[in-house]
C-alpha cells in the first residue's frame, strides 16, 4: 500500500519514509521544490518507482495537499516548523496548526479510500514547567505555553512559542477528529515524541542548517578545542529532558499506521530522561571510541555529573508498550551514530 509522508526532506520525516520503504511500503514524499526532491529520489534510487516526491512548497497554503493526498492508504504528517528563531509566534503556529487542517481537509475532499492518518505531535503538547517533578501522561495538556503565547506575543521565549504550536495543532487534529468522525473511512493516531536524536540521514547543508534536536545535542558533545562548552557545570549536570532514536521514532510511526488499536489514540514515545551530562559521559566511554576530526573534542564537562539528578519532566510510556509493543536503541547506540555522522559529514 502506499502512504503519504510529509516533510520527507526533514530530520524525522526522511527516516519515517526509509522505515516504511524497508518495510515494503510505496512512499510519496512531500518537498517543498524539486531541487530538494532530488537528494531524496537519489537517496531512496534503490526503490524504484515505490519512491515517489510530491511538491508542496508551504504547508501552510489553502488547499496545499489536495493533489498529493489522492489515491494513499496512509498518510504520515510530519511536517511542520521546528526552530527557535521566530520572532512572532504565528511564524510557527501558522504552519503547525494549518498544516494540519490543511492535510485533514485535504484527505476529506480528496481521498474517499483513506485508512488512516499519523500525526507527529510532540512532548512539547504535553509537559509544562512545574515547581515540582512530574510523571507526564496523554491526559496532560500543556495549557501552560498556550497561555504564556497569549499573554506575551513576541516577548514569549522561543521555545514556549514553538510549544505553543504543537499544542495548538494537537488539539486542531482531535477537534477536526471529533467533528468528521462520522463522515469518514479513516481514523487519527497523535504521537508524541519527546527530544529526538540519532543518526542524519537527510541533506544538510552545513552544520549550522542542522535541525534542531540533532545540532543541540552537537552542540553539547563536542567542544571546539579554542572554545569550553556552552554550557554551565551547573547546567550540564541538572538539565535535559527526555529523549528517543529517531530509528525508534520511526518504527513507532509504522506502527502506528498498521496497529488497529492505535487508532483515535495519543502516544508517548520516550526512551526515557537525561540531562545533558549523561550524554558527554556516554560519549566517553564509547568502546571503541569514535575517532573525531582533528577540528573537533568531545567534552568533558562533570563526568558522572548527572548520577542522581532530578528529572523534573518524565513520561508514561506505558501505552506506547502496550498498543504499538515500542522497545528502544540504548543511549550508546544512539551516541554512536550522531558521533559518526561528524566524521562521514566532516562538521
Ligand atoms: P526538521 O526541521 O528537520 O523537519 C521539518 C520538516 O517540515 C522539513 O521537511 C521542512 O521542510 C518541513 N516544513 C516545515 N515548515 C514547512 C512549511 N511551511 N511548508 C512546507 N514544509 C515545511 O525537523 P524534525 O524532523 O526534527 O521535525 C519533524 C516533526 O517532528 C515536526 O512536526 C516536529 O515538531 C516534530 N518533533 C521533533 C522533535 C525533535 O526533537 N526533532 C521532537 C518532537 C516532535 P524544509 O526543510 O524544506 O523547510
Amino acid at each position: 500500500s502506499k502512504v503519504l509522508v510529509t516533510g520527507a526532506t526533514g530530520f524525522i520525516g526522511i527516516w519515517v519514509t526509509r522505515t516504511l520503504l524497508e518495510k515494503g511500503y510505496s512512499v510519496r514524499g512531500t518537498v517543498r521544490s524539486a531541487s530538494k526532491g532530488k537528494y531524496l529520489t537519489d537517496y531512496f534510487k534503490s526503490y524504484g518507482e515505490k519512491f515517489e516526491t510530491a511538491i508542496v512548497e508551504d504547508i501552510s497554503k489553502d488547499g496545499a495537499f489536495d493533489e498529493a493526498v489522492k489515491g494513499v492508504d496512509g498518510i504520515e504528517h510530519v511536517a511542520s516548523p521546528f526552530h527557535l528563531k521566530a520572532d512572532d509566534p504565528q511564524e510557527l503556529i501558522g504552519p503547525a496548526v494549518n498544516g494540519t487542517l490543511g492535510i485533514l481537509n485535504s484527505a476529506l475532499r480528496n481521498n474517499p479510500t483513506l485508512k488512516r492518518v499519523v500525526i507527529t505531535s510532540s512532548c512539547a503538547a504535553v509537559l509544562e514547567i512545574l515547581p515540582e517533578p512530574k510523571v507526564f501522561s496523554e491526559l496532560d495538556w500543556n495549557k501552560q505555553s498556550v497561555q504564556q503565547v497569549e499573554e506575551q506575543g513576541k516577548a514569549a521565549s522561543n521555545i514556549t512559542k514553538y510549544r505553543a504550536s504543537k499544542t495548538l495543532a494537537e488539539r486542531a487534529a482531535w477537534e477536526f477528529y471529533e467533528k468528521h468522525k462520522a463522515e469518514i473511512t479513516w481514523d487519527v493516531v497523535v504521537i508524541n515524541p519527546p527530544f529526538v536524536f540519532g543518526p542524519v540521514i537527510h541533506e544538510v547543508a552545513s552544520r549550522d542548517t542542522l535541525n534542531t534536536s540533532s545540532s543541540d545535542l552537537l552542540k553539547v558533545l563536542l567542544t571546539p578545542s579554542t572554545s569550553p562548552s556552552a554550557m554551565s557545570s551547573e547546567t550540564l549536570t541538572t538539565t535535559g529532558s527526555c529523549w528517543i532514536d529517531v530509528r525508534d521514532l520511526a518504527e513507532g510511526h509504522a506502527k502506528a499506521l498498521e496497529v488497529p488499536d492505535a487508532g483515535g489514540e495519543r502516544i508517548i514515545i520516550s526512551a526515557g530522561p537525561y540531562v545533558w551530562q549523561d550524554w558527554i559521559d556516554v560519549a566517553q566511554g564509547l568502546s571503541p571510541p569514535v575517532a573525531l576530526p582533528a577540528h573537533q573534542k568531545l567534552a568533558v564537562g562533570v563526568p558522572g555529573g548527572g548520577k542522581g539528578a532530578v528529572h523534573k519532566i518524565q513520561y508514561d510510556t506505558a501505552k506506547a508498550g502496550r498498543i504499538l509493543g515500542m522497545k528502544y536503541r540504548s543511549r550508546e547506540d544512539t551516541i554512536r551514530a550522531a558521533l559518526e555522522d561528524v566524521v562521514t559529514r566532516g562538521w
